[in-house]
């Protein structure tokens, strides 16, 4: 993977040189002037070298050349590093006493030479030091070493240094560390830019003492996500995230939250970007539990792999025996003294024959992650329909239905003509289907799903924007796309302790929508303090716990009956 000359400093922060000549005195007196600035191996012959040369290619600095030796000459060894991609880029200073060879030597590569026999040291230094840091000023350019804002290694960067580090250092045994802040996009949204980045370079802040501490190697590879690549055993992480927890007393206001995912001695056989990937994953593993913050990696998180695997091959077989069922889960108008069921949300369920219950948080990311989702979703929608066409047809009763719309389901030309032919099938109307899309789908493709609930909506469908909140957007991105519907989920507001700051947030948000011209529905509401609140905001409509779980079919219709009463 790595085939350009990366600067690169070792712990003992010395380049590493290789000698080659034929004479031990001539190996000698370079060793000598050379060790004072660089790490140094020597060759005393052509094939020895490019032996050396193959093997240690990622981390060699320079090779000193001598021309004339037995067996293989440095005429040849030339030769072989140029045909090899890996090998031509590493310099190579000429040592020769025979200055008609020059020109030959500049063709077959070489940068620059020293002449025979040895003089000046300081000479020899200071080409040596010139010709590398050409090369890798070179290399360095074609990749951005650094971050902006907070001077850290860009992610691409940080693989190829940590990758080039474990070829220095096989023998350590390294931890792979992966930390962001917890909802930082709220921050953001809550406090401003400025204070974000004031964030971002607190923490980056204490993460280089860190470095500075132990070595360790640090980046930024995006927002709010860190990577850093540590010796294992050198720091206590509980300590370290408390510490660091406490290192944001000056953000209290903000609740700035670090959370930390691990893969302890990570394997050294698998690449460094799927050691860092099993960091993030430890880390996703405690992403909506607000009182842990270390995450560590390990094997039944592997086993989650294949868990994925099963539950991927059986999709299909699934949808045909009905495995998958639904919930309906009710809304609740609650503007007048008593509340009101005026619609209900369509939730999947999976009753798996030997597995038993899987969690929709469990499976719908995985049918999203590769586009299985759709088949499912299209199927549930069916099934949907169906009962809401049977419940019109067989008891008079008359409700709208939301449903859930993957990010991928939009992409489907069918979508639109599928769920028109369902409706009409069932003999019900389009505004009496509701359409949940999730709020991150929005950050996505933005252009791609604007288009697509335009049309939808042009077709007569109410969009409703899902977990409104959760994901990276900001509130401006509400001028941009058009909605019916905020779904506001009240499980995200928890998070954010202060009181004060959580009720600003969502009375910011019911003034915008109000001025938008668009309807709010609180999700997640658990208890009488948050229904009271609402209302005082004028938030009328509420779908939670509080008033009730989800519901098997039998349940939600026995309700239906008992309002028509
Ligand atoms: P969602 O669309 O935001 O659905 C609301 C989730 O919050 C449901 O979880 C519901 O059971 C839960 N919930 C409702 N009220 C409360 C409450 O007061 N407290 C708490 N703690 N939770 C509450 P569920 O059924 O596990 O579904 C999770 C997510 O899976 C859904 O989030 C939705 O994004 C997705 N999903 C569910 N069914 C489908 C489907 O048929 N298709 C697609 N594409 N996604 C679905
Ligand atoms: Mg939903
Ligand atoms: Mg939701």
């Amino acid at each position: 993977m790595l085939n350009s000359h990366v600067k690169f400093h070792s712990t003992s922060g010395k380049r590493l040189v290789l000698i080659v000549d034929d004479e031990q005195i001539n190996r000698e007196m370079l060793r000598h002037i050379v060790e004072q600035e660089f790490s140094t191996i020597t060759a005393s012959n052509g094939s020895e070298a490019l032996d050396i040369i193959r093997e240690k290619a990622d981390f060699l600095s320079l090779v000193l050349l001598d021309l004339r030796m037995p067996e293989l000459d440095g005429f040849e060894v030339m030769r072989k590093m140029k045909e090899d991609d890996n090998l031509s880029q590493i310099p190579i200073i000429v040592l020769t006493s025979d200055e008609s060879a020059e020109v030959d030597c500049l063709k077959l590569g070489a940068s620059d030479f020293i002449t025979k026999p040895f003089s000046v040291p300081e000479v020899i230094l200071t080409r040596m030091q010139k010709t590398i840091e050409l090369y890798e000023d070179r290399t360095i350019i074609q990749s951005t070493e650094r971050e902006e804002l907070t001077g850290l290694f860009t992610k691409q960067y940080f693989y190829r240094y940590a990758d080039q580090f474990d070829k220095f250092h096989p023998e350590l045994v390294m931890d792979a560390v992966y930390l962001d802040i917890n909802h930082f996009h709220l921050i953001n949204e809550l406090h401003g830019r400025n204070t974000g980045d004031a964030v971002l370079l607190h923490l980056s802040s204490y993460l280089k003492t860190l470095r500075e501490k132990t070595n360790c190697i640090v980046s930024r590879f995006d927002a709010d996500k860190f990577f850093v690549y540590i010796e294992h055993g050198k720091v206590e992480y509980s300590k370290v995230i408390e510490d660091l927890n406490r290192h944001f007393e000056e953000f209290r206001d903000q609740h700035v939250r670090v959370r930390c995912g691990i893969y302890m001695r990570s394997d050294k056989a698998l690449s460094i970007e799927t050691r860092f990937d099993r960091a993030i994953q430890a880390s996703h593993a405690i992403k909506n539990n607000y009182s842990r913050f270390i995450a560590y990696y390990d094997a039944s998180l592997h086993e989650d792999t294949i868990y994925a695997d099963r539950l991927i091959n059986e999709i299909d077989e699934a949808i045909a025996t009905n495995q998958f069922y639904l919930n309906f889960q009710p809304k609740y108008n609650v503007q007048g003294e008593e509340p009101v069921l005026t619609s209900a949300e369509v939730l999947v369920r999976w009753e798996h024959p030997e597995l038993g219950r899987i969690s929709p948080g469990m499976f719908i990311p995985i049918f999203e992650k590769n586009g299985l989702i759709q088949r499912l979703d299209f199927h549930i929608w069916e099934v949907a329909l169906e009962a809401a066409g049977r419940w019109k047809r067989e008891l008079g009763l008359e409700i709208p239905l939301s449903v859930n719309i993957s990010r991928i389901d939009l992409y489907s030309n069918a979508l639109i003509d599928y769920l028109i032919e369902k409706l009409m099938r069932n003999n019900l109307k389009r505004e009496n289907l509701y359409l949940e899309i999730t709020e991150s789908a929005y950050m996505d493709d933005a252009e791609q799903l604007i288009e697509v609930v335009d049309q939808l909506r042009s077709e007569g469908f109410k969009i409703e924007m899902d977990d409104f909140g959760s994901g990276y957007s900001s509130l401006n991105m509400l001028a941009d796309v058009s909605v019916d519907v905020l779904k506001m989920d009240m499980r995200f507001i928890q998070n954010i302790k202060s009181n004060k700051k959580q009720e600003t947030m969502i009375k910011l948000v019911m003034d915008i929508a109000k001025y938008l011209g668009i309807h709010v529905i609180a999700e997640g509401v658990e208890d009488k303090v948050q229904v009271d609140f609402l209302k005082s905001v004028g938030c009328d409509i509420i779908q939670g716990y509080y008033f009730s779980k989800p519901l098997p079919e039998d349940d939600f219709v026995q309700l239906l009956m008992e309002q028509k009463k």
